[in-house]
């Protein structure tokens, strides 16, 4: 695909939206779909915080494997030309969806993570965020207080962070460039956030093999997977 209707070089403000799919290329499943996470696992067993109540070890096991399995995998081409985007056009951030930390293990600066990370826990007690971005399993499971940690991520039935939306709302109403790569789109209110980019006047790209619910909201559609579909875009940013 080179017909691009659009001149990127003349964007100074780029907001890249990742979801699932990003990681897709990275060996990370994604949660839905065929070969997806809750095909095998009930999130209400493993993905809620009554189930954390009800059974923390459990709970804490199932993330020790997602962090485990993370691990197996890299950062793909993809996240790299994201980071090289980043020395071109020094305005350029990452809001994700993703947990998986693969932006950071690209060396990527400026990363707003929607919901959480699988690499921070946190005390409830006491506010403690304990981080290792390298190992699967965490020294203990408790806090210094005594208090078991849980991991700092958004679970099913929790609510967003809300000075984290705030920072996605007012990063994506002042970006002139808008790129989802790898989300269906149907999980609110990450899902709002393109037409939120369309309404604040900025040009809109998809990078998605399939077609989405959103897709006819794009300016711009590139029918490809992650690594390929920035490829191009580089391309065009940098021509
Ligand atoms: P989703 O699973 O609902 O949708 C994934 C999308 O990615 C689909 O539209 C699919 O067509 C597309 N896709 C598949 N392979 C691709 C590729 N190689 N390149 C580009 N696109 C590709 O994902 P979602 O919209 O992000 O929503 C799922 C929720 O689950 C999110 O909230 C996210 O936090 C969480 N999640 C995170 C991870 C992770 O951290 N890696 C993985 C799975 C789910």
């Amino acid at each position: 695909m080179d017909n691009f209707n659009f001149s990127p070089s003349s964007f100074k403000n780029i907001v890249f939206f990742t979801g699932a799919g990003m990681s897709a290329e990275s060996g990370v499943p994604t949660y839905r779909g065929r070969g997806g996470i809750w095909n095998e696992y009930k999130w209400e067993e493993y993905a809620c915080e009554s189930a954390f109540r009800s059974n923390p070890d459990l709970v804490l096991d199932f993330h020790e494997l997602r962090r485990i399995e993370a691990l197996k995998g890299k950062p793909h081409k993809g996240h790299f030309i994201i980071n090289e985007i980043e020395d071109i056009i020094k305005n350029t951030s990452i809001i994700t969806q993703n947990i998986d930390g693969m932006h950071q293990r690209a060396n990527s600066k400026d990363v707003l993570e929607l919901h959480g990370s699988l690499w921070k826990m946190r005390c409830e007690t006491e506010g403690t965020i304990y981080e290792d971005l390298d190992n699967g399993k965490y020294s203990s499971r408790y806090c210094d207080c005594g208090n078991i940690l849980r991991p700092d991520i958004i679970w099913f039935q929790d609510i967003l962070k809300e000075k984290v939306v705030q920072n996605a709302i007012s990063m994506i109403s002042s970006c002139d460039l808008f790129v989802s790569i790898g989300t269906s789109a149907v999980v609110y209110p990450a899902a709002g956030f393109p037409r939120l980019a369309k309404d604040s006047g900025a040009f809109c790209i998809e990078i998605n093999p399939e077609k989405t619910e959103l897709s006819q909201i794009f300016d711009e559609v590139i029918r490809e997977k992650a690594s390929n579909g920035l490829a191009l875009l580089k391309k065009q940013i940098t021509d």
